[in-house]
Parts: C-alpha cells; structure tokens; sequence
C-alpha cells in the first residue's frame, strides 16, 4: 500500500508547488495522475522517489515513512520503486538486454562490461522479462536502432528488474505516436495486475488514464481536485 499523507512543497518561499497532497492507492492498481502542465504532477512523482525533499507531509510504502528513512533504508527503498521515463534513459549504444539488466544496478553505476557482470539467472529474468514486453527478438540489438514505443518497453522491463512494489512512469507516453501509446498502455496495466504493482503515471491525455488506469487523481495549481476510481469519474471533467 502507498499512502501519501499533506504532502507540501515549495521550490520557492510563497510559491507552493504542492499544497497537502494526500492519496492511496492499493496494490494491483493502475493510478493516473492527471492535470495541466505545471500543475505539480512531476513534484508528486519526485517525492515519492525522494529525488527532491519535500517539506512536509508523510509517503508511507507498506506503513514505513520514506521520508524519514535514513541513507541506507532510502536505498532499500529506492530498490522497490522502478522508473519508467519519458525519454526513456537507455544507454543507446548497449543492447536491450543489457539496458534491462543495468536496471539491477540503478542509473549511476559504472557501464563497463556491464553484461560480464550478471549471473546466469539474471539474464534468464531479463530474458523473461524482454519476452513479457514482447521484445525477446530483439535482445541483442542496440537500443539506439529501435522505435519509440520499442524503447519504452525496453524501458518497462528495466524498471521491473528489481521486483519493485511500486513503478513510477513520468510521462510515459508523451513521446509516442497513439498506436505505440497504447501499447505501452496497454502493457503497464496488465503488469500491474500480473504482479499486483502500484503504478504510478503522469498523463496528460484524460481518455487514454480512462481508457486504461484503474484509479484516476487530478492536480491544479498544486492542490489535490479529485481522486476517484477510473469508472466512476463523470463525463464532464
Ligand atoms: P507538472 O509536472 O504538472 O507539469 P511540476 O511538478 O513540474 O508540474 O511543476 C509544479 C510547479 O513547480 C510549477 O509551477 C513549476 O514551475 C515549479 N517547479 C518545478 N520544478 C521546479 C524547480 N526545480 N525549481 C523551481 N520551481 C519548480
Ligand atoms: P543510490 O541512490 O543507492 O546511489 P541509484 O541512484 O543508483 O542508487 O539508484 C537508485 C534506484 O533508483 C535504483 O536502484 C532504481 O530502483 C531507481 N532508478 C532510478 N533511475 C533508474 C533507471 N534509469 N533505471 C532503473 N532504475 C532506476
């Protein structure tokens, strides 16, 4: 369970970027965030990975308070979340397999020999994982000759490399053309139910956080304006 508790945050004295933000979202769930561009969507996502402190509140993943975790825990911690990127952050001139299993490293590590480094069963999981997103053919292909849409998958599998309990997906679909949307789409929500994930992802586009979120909050202007299960949200929003 990920419980956010008045969360605020200011980037800038007076100006509030989030003004007491709560919600929780349950495990097999799919959760939009939704709102117009500066509304705070990329803040939220930021504090619950802690890559910015925000200044009060509570983010509790199955009852423990990342927020006041020291550095340590906040490394186990981290090792639960997965990111899923708008760019997708693969290293380019690497192979698919070897961007998803860089995953198991986090984005700072070294790059050198990375493949070398794995155990026999990390790179079946990674195999696994490439034939869940549909891109077991591509392996041993460079990340920098793939679509899109093929590159956010890729971007998928890394992220589940670590068995995270919760994957945070920053714009996923922003860069895609609509068919590749909603493939990814399509793909987050049945992982978040084949391992009962909390997925988390900014969305512009209301329709497609219908079409496929199980759970739907909208931002404005740093403030929380509804939080409601996908189905039950009216026509007129
Ligand atoms: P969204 O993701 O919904 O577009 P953001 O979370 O990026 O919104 O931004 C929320 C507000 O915080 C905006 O007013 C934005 O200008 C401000 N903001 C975001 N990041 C920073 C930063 N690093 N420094 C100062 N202000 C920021
Ligand atoms: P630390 O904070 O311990 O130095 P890192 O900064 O290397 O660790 O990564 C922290 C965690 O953030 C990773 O273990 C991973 O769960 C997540 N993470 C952030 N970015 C990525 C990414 N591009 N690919 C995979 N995981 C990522």
């Amino acid at each position: 369970m990920l419980e956010v508790k008045n969360l605020d945050k200011s980037y800038q004295k007076d100006l509030p970027a989030l003004s007491d933000i709560s919600f929780s979202v349950k495990p097999g769930t799919f959760v939009a965030i939704i709102g117009p561009s500066g509304a705070g969507k990329t803040t939220i996502l930021r504090s619950l990975n802690q890559l910015i402190k925000d200044d009060s509140g509570e983010i509790l993943i199955d009852g423990d308070d990342i927020r006041s975790a020291n550095k340590a825990q906040l490394r186990k911690h981290r090792r639960q979340i997965g990111m899923v990127f708008q760019n997708y952050n693969l290293v380019e001139r690497l192979t698919v397999i070897e961007n998803v299993l860089h995953g198991r490293l986090g984005y700072k590590s070294t790059l050198a020999g990375v493949l070398g480094r794995y155990t026999k069963e990390e790179k079946e999981e990674a195999m696994s994982l490439l034939e869940k997103v549909g891109l077991e053919d591509f392996a041993l292909q460079r990340c920098s000759e793939l679509s899109g849409g093929q590159k956010q998958r890729v971007g998928i599998a890394r992220s589940l490399i670590q068995h995270p309990k919760v994957i945070l997906c920053d714009e996923p679909i922003a860069s895609l053309d609509p068919a590749s949307a909603q493939t990814v789409m399509q793909l987050l929500k049945d992982l978040t139910d084949e391992y009962n994930l909390i997925c988390v992802a900014n969305l512009h586009q209301i329709n497609m956080a219908k079409k496929y979120a199980d759970q739907i909050i909208g931002i404005r202007k740093g403030h929380l304006v509804f939080d409601e299960a996908a189905d039950l949200l009216s026509e007129d929003i």
